[in-house]
């Protein structure tokens, strides 16, 4: 396929884009994951608390796809940081995997104060028969600083809300400089926003015949950030693949960033300190 890898510090690689099923009705999930399987979706980013691990198991024991070709990742909830390989175990029999390829805290919840516990636990089981990767999701720079100078071990990522109107900059400039990359979740924004109507990103999908979709998910790619739009419509699934036969020029790429207003206001989902 033509998705990028990206090297982790972990030694092993990810694809650089995959499918997301938050919200993906368990009922509807294997369904729609092995059209994406069909479609050539090779990275699956799934979450105990989203319900659908199995349906994403039985897409990928349907499939007959050999299990080194697939980037399979899942999430600890918040309410098991205290047991995270008993989580995790649960996590392999429902998705029927031996390993998971990344295995990541969901959310800091730090008002339990267990999140640096649970990333010991995950030091513990990284690169084992159950598991290679190890990260974290929805940190702040106070939260990494935590897991460096308590563990000395850094996350392989860091997936946190990111679109054009919330870029998280001192995030992400502080995994930058530390060798963790960036997953970005609500790529799209969920829909919240008129993203696809802003004149930077209508203009840049008109300039390459692409789908302002397209757009910025290109736009993702191009800042390096790992991504997994979420669609449970196979031509979206299929539009979402295709964004590796165009390139943003810098003054698209520009005109895309200028879109975060800078103030923390173009958040659309939970703020990691409100999540327990
Ligand atoms: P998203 O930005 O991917 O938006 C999904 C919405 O965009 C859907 O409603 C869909 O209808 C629309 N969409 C998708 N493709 C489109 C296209 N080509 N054209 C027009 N509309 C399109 O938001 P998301 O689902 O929240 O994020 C993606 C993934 O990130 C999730 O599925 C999940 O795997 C992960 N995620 C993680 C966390 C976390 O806390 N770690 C939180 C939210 C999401």
């Amino acid at each position: 396929s033509d998705v990028p890898r990206i090297a982790l510090n972990s030694g092993y690689d990810i694809p650089q884009l995959g499918y997301g099923v938050f919200k993906v009705p368990p009922a509807e999930t294997e369904k729609v994951v092995t059209e994406a399987l069909e479609l050539g979706y090779r990275h699956i980013d799934t979450a105990a608390i989203y319900g659908n691990e199995e349906g994403v198991g039985r897409a990928i024991a349907a499939s007959g796809i050999p299990r080194h070709e697939l980037f399979v990742t899942t999430n600890v909830w918040n309410d098991r940081q205290t047991d995270v390989a008993a989580a995790l175990e649960e996590s392999l029999t429902k998705l029927g995997l031996e390993f998971v390829d990344l295995y990541l805290i969901h959310w800091p919840a730090p008002a339990n104060d267990q999140f640096v516990n649970a990333w010991k636990q995950l030091i513990a089981l990284g690169d084992t028969a159950s598991l290679r990767s190890i990260g974290v999701s929805n940190f702040l720079v106070e939260h990494l600083e935590r897991l460096e100078s308590e563990t000395g071990t850094l996350p392989a990522v860091n997936q946190i809300e990111l679109h054009p109107a919330y870029q998280q900059r001192d995030i992400v400039d502080w995994c930058t400089a530390k060798g963790v990359h960036i997953e970005a979740w609500g790529p799209l924004g969920q829909g919240k926003y008129d993203l696809f109507g802003t004149p930077a990103v209508h203009d840049a999908a008109a300039a390459h015949r692409k789908t302002p979709a397209q757009a910025v998910l290109r736009w993702h790619i191009q800042k390096g950030n790992i991504v997994f739009p979420k669609s449970v419509n196979r031509d979206r699934l299929k539009e979402n693949l295709e964004l590796f036969d165009f390139t943003l020029s810098d003054a698209e790429m520009a005109a895309i960033d200028a879109l975060d207003p800078g103030d923390g206001s173009g958040r659309v989902s939970a703020h990691p300190s409100e999540v327990n």
